[in-house]
């Protein structure tokens, strides 16, 4: 039996919620500080992905803390891809053999979850309206500011995690120090999210069982099936160029866009106009770095320590799967932290890397080749 420890979690997201349940469940402390309001009570802004697709490796991190079974009864399975080519016609890509599929879940709910099974944990606080803005990394004392009260509140947890996403405070901390490694790149493209309602009479308008792609050589579009009867849509597009997210600035211009290119799509899109001039567009950005932990205090988990473009739809998946790698060694934990930490981000470096990688190159397959027969084809051999 370890030491029981102060921990403390930056970031409530996906990540750092699931985090808090596991380290409860070993007896430390936790308090997990969050900079948004809670979620449960306010709307989540918007901009970021309504639903995620979930795989094997999350699955895994969520039947560690026994909540699988209810998250599958609010899961959408999707068997393969559907592509919509730019005459209507559709095609089926299985993603691979008979049974084998992944989900798609909503963000928001499966973030509601992790937070309500932390709050009932006795050892776990939870800090909402807390930004962390200050971190001196080499005595682990934080800075966090109220955001209801402006007030500063100084902590100095034994334990640091750093669950706090893309932007990381924690990271940008350590950082500053000397020999750190760190690499961002964006892509030339950006994404914005659309809806495809339910049908008037309830239900979906376009097959639930699948990840919808309208692939288009150089942008394109996926649609995935939500639980009550919607599709969330979200278009791939240059940021710039002579048709990009810049380029398209009038509803006329839109409409012809749209009917040139999601012919089928546009038809179960009533609110079209609205919601593309008013969502937001998103950045798709790589963040590589390295060390993850310092001096056995701080650890970097998620996507502070790689955040990846989605079009493996793993970055969730590769965050979960952190958290489980962390448990399996904590299993034979001697009570060293630093060679803890040491052990697990030299474990993980090289799988962050290379989904990292393969998200990007993902891209091209998505939007260029999927939309080619002969690539279709060998995908259908290979799934035999
Ligand atoms: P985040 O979800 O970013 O959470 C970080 C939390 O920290 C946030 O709640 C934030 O408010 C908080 N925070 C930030 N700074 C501070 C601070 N200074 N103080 C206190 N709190 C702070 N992944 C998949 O597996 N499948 C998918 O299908 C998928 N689709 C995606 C689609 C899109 C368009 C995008 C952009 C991403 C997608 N991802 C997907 C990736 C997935 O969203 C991320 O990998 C995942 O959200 C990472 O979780 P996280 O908890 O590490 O970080």
């Amino acid at each position: 039996m370890t030491e029981r420890k102060n921990i403390a979690i930056v970031g409530a997201g996906l990540v750092g919620s699931l985090l808090s349940l596991y380290l409860a469940k070993r007896g430390h402390k936790i308090d997990l500080y969050e900079r948004r309001p809670d979620q449960r009570q306010f709307a989540e802004d918007g901009g970021r992905s309504i639903n995620l697709a979930l795989s094997d490796r999350g699955w895994r991190a969520l039947r560690g803390i026994g909540i699988e079974e209810e998250v599958r009864q609010v899961a959408v399975p999707m068997h393969g891809r559907m592509m919509h080519d730019d005459k209507g016609n559709l095609s089926f890509l299985p993603y691979g053999k008979e049974g084998q599929f992944i989900y798609s879940v909503s963000r928001a709910g499966l973030t509601v979850a992790l937070v309500n099974l932390a709050e009932k944990k006795e050892n776990v606080k939870l800090h909402f309206n807390r930004q962390l803005t200050h971190l001196d990394v080499r005595i682990n004392e934080l800075q966090l500011r109220n955001r209801d009260t402006e007030e500063v509140e100084r902590i100095k947890p034994d334990i640091l995690f750093g669950a706090d996403g893309a932007y990381s405070a924690v990271r940008s901390e350590m950082h500053k120090r000397e020999l750190y490694d760190y690499s961002q790149s964006y892509l030339e493209y950006g994404y914005k999210e659309l809806t495809i309602p339910p049908a008037a009479g309830g239900g979906w308008q376009l097959d639930k069982n699948a990840l919808h792609i309208w692939p288009r050589g150089n942008y394109m579009m996926i649609a995935l099936p939500n639980i009550d009867g919607s599709f969330t849509c979200t278009l791939f597009f240059p940021h710039k160029g002579p048709l990009s997210f810049e380029s398209i600035k009038t509803e006329t211009q839109l409409f012809a866009f749209f009917q040139n290119s999601f012919a089928d799509a546009i038809l179960l899109m009533p609110d079209l106009a609205q919601e593309y001039f008013a969502n937001p567009v998103g950045s798709l950005v790589t963040i590589k770095c390295f060390p993850w932990s310092f001096e056995g205090k701080a650890m970097l988990i998620g996507d502070a320590a790689h955040a990846v473009v989605p079009f493996y739809g793993q970055g969730m998946n590769a965050g979960f799967e952190d958290i489980t790698v962390l448990d399996q060694m904590l299993d034979n934990f001697t009570g060293d932290w630093r060679d803890l930490f040491e052990r697990f981000e030299r474990k993980r470096k090289p799988d962050a890397d290379a989904i990292a990688d393969l998200a990007v190159l993902n891209f091209i397959e998505m939007r260029d080749k999927v939309a080619d027969p002969r690539f279709l084809l060998r995908k259908k051999i290979e799934a035999k």
